[in-house]
């Protein structure tokens, strides 16, 4: 991540601030389309789509650093789900009124990329089920002493 593209905010967090020019040389179609347009993946054919390998996903878009691998679950759903967020604050929760319903959308904090919806029927102690585009996401190593 250059230098030049992170923008702090008036609250001193690092923002991620790309045109769509530029996001479209630093994104694939798909990750474009999910991304910075809200699509997304088909049910079941996401990568992610059931529990894996241990670590952290990322943001596929900023490389902020999103969700747990020990707090995803299978739900079922065709999505990756997750009973919480790595931390609240990386990421955004907005209304969705489209498709003729009504949802929290959630969103990266840091580039503003789409990731999924949030919906409260999960099955964890948090209630929570965060249902995650697999193309928003990239898998890496945990950090040491975390
Ligand atoms: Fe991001």
């Amino acid at each position: 991540m250059a230098e030049s593209e992170n923008n702090l905010s008036e609250a001193g967090e690092e923002r991620v601030e790309l045109s769509d020019v530029q996001w479209r040389a630093r994104l694939s179609p798909e990750q474009y389309h999910v991304l910075r347009e809200k699509g997304t993946d088909p049910p079941f054919a996401g990568v992610f789509t059931h529990p894996g390998p241990d670590g952290i996903y990322r943001c596929a878009a900023c490389g902020a650093e999103l969700f747990d691998s020990t707090v995803q679950f299978d739900s079922g759903s065709g999505w990756p789900s997750f009973s919480e967020p790595l931390v609240a604050e990386s990421v955004e929760l907005h209304e969705d009124t489209s498709h003729g319903m009504v949802r929290t959308e959630v969103t990266c904090r840091r580039c503003g990329g789409h990731l999924g919806h949030v919906f409260d029927d999960g099955p964890g102690p948090t209630g929570a089920r965060w249902c995650i585009n697999s193309t928003s996401l990239d898998l890496g190593e945990r950090p040491p002493a975390r």
